[in-house]
């Protein structure tokens, strides 16, 4: 069985904007999906303005891993779903967060952050290197590779500090960004991935993509027999041996 990925995209930019709307006609999602696809996955799509935003429970129970990419309409996500998402991390799913989704209410959520950063939209260029050379993240790729046009992010990112960091990134204009990061949280794991601003073809470029398939990898979930619910654990076992108080 391959891993079940959904893509979730906010879908708005590109029906309202121009330059957004000539480099992704059908949406980013379909973009990431379509190289996701094409790695051997099986992939779903989810958007916004769906009913419960196409994150049903029936959705979320059959997903391994979640990307998820938001900007102008963060505050419309609906809390019921963000505490949905949040579980099912916690009990395993994988949870890829890309680029302005660091202020997405899901991500702020794991975080337990602000998730804050700097950013300068000018089109200068980034440069991010691989900081973890035997992650499995990183596969496929050299030491560094660039995104000739991009939106800049800068520190501090209020973050909590990454389990793993996997890329740390230089922009021309002189700021440093930790642009690959990756969390556990209860069994699940988080990846965060800065490349995406929707003005720029990022998601068209092979170094990117070949990141977003390995995170993919990286993230599904593991499986662990009879794990209990993480919002139901035990609280009270029986002793697996016999205690003898003396
Ligand atoms: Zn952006």
């Amino acid at each position: 069985m391959g891993i079940k990925v959904t893509v979730w995209n906010e879908f708005r930019h590109e029906k309202s904007h121009k330059t957004v709307q000539e480099v992704y006609p059908d949406g980013m999602h379909v973009v990431i999906a379509k190289f996701l696809q094409a790695a051997g996955y099986e992939v779903g799509t989810a958007t916004l303005d769906e009913p419960e935003h196409g994150l049903t429970d029936a959705v979320l129970a059959n997903t391994d891993v979640l990307l998820w990419w938001g900007h102008m309409a963060h505050h419309e996500v609906k809390d019921e779903i963000v505490d949905k998402v949040q579980q099912r991390v916690l009990n395993g799913m994988g949870l890829i967060v890309l680029h302005s989704g660091h202020f997405s209410k899901i991500f702020r959520r794991m975080m337990g952050t602000n998730c804050s950063l700097k950013w300068r939209e000018m089109g200068e260029r980034h440069r991010l290197w691989v900081v973890s050379p035997g992650h499995p993240i990183v596969e496929g790729l050299g030491e560094y590779f660039e995104i000739p046009h991009t939106e800049m992010y800068g520190e501090f990112f209020d973050i909590p500090q990454p389990d793993e960091l996997v890329f740390l990134s230089w922009f021309q204009g002189g700021e440093v960004f930790r642009s690959g990061c990756c969390w556990h949280r209860g069994r699940g794991k988080i990846f965060y991935f800065q490349p995406g601003h929707e003005t720029f073809p990022i998601y068209y470029q092979k170094e990117v993509q070949q990141v977003i398939t390995n995170a993919v990898r990286w993230c599904a979930p593991v499986n662990v027999v009879n794990f209990r619910d993480m919002a139901q654990a035990p609280h009270h076992p029986e002793p697996l041996e016999k205690i003898v108080i003396e």
